[in-house]
């Protein structure tokens, strides 16, 4: 196991879209993971860098890791950051990587302008209420872990919060986009101290991602 020491920097991902639209980035600034995480079990991957490792966690445990200092960096979805609210983390990079919008969706013909009652299914529950408080709508708001789409089907929920990319997910279940609350896309993020006490490191990783994202951004 990698012990990690205070020169180690730790990076926390998520597997599958994350991890593969971030690893070009890495590579590109030298950071090379010793093993693929799709194929290993192990949740602590080491690198070419003596000084850098991985983390492999869940992608709505990456702001906690990245928040108490478990990592030093992280990337996640910007849906994760807002559900998570940033506490203790910096966001300083946009990393244009697993892009999608933040939605309000149901039937095509629900109503939701009850100020009260309204029920919304969705995993994004802070998301979901300070939407609806904005437009002065309290909300009973309906934790689910997974499959939303199904909710305003079988009447658990008039609505639903989810992230929508080309909205087949949507159409497949006979439910429209209703309203748009935020584009996402992944966003390394920084734990405070770490970006302190590790400040010279931190920021010349974050130049090079930069260059590297501007170029993908440009090609
Ligand atoms: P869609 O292309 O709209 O059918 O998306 C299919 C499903 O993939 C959605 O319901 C989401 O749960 C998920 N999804 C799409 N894009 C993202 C993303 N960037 N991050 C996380 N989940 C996503």
């Amino acid at each position: 196991m990698e012990q990690a020491n205070e020169n180690m920097l730790t990076i926390a991902l998520s597997k599958g879209r994350i991890y593969n639209d971030t690893l070009p980035f890495l590579k590109a600034v030298g950071i090379q993971p010793a093993e693929d995480p799709e194929k290993s079990r192990k949740l602590i991957i080491g690198t070419n860098r003596d000084d850098i490792r991985l983390l492999i966690i869940r992608a709505t445990d990456v702001p906690t890791y990245v928040q108490y200092g478990a990592a030093d960096l992280g990337v996640a979805g910007k849906d994760v950051l807002m559900e998570h609210g940033g506490s203790g983390l910096y966001e300083p990079l946009d990393l244009n990587i697993a892009r999608c919008k933040l939605m309000v969706a149901g039937k095509p013909n629900v109503d939701l302008t009850a100020s009260r009652g309204l029920r919304v299914a969705t995993k994004f529950v802070n998301c979901a209420r300070r939407h609806f408080a904005a437009q002065g709508k309290q909300v009973e708001v309906i934790k689910l872990y997974g499959s939303m789409e199904l909710a305003p089907l079988v009447g658990l929920a008039d609505c639903i919060v989810d992230v929508v990319d080309t909205g087949g997910t949507l159409k497949a279940n006979g439910l429209v986009p209703l309203e748009h609350m935020a584009d996402i896309s992944s966003r390394l993020v920084v734990n405070k101290a770490s970006m302190k006490m590790k400040h010279a490191r931190i920021m010349r990783l974050i130049d090079e991602l930069k260059v590297a994202v501007d170029k993908a951004k440009a090609s």
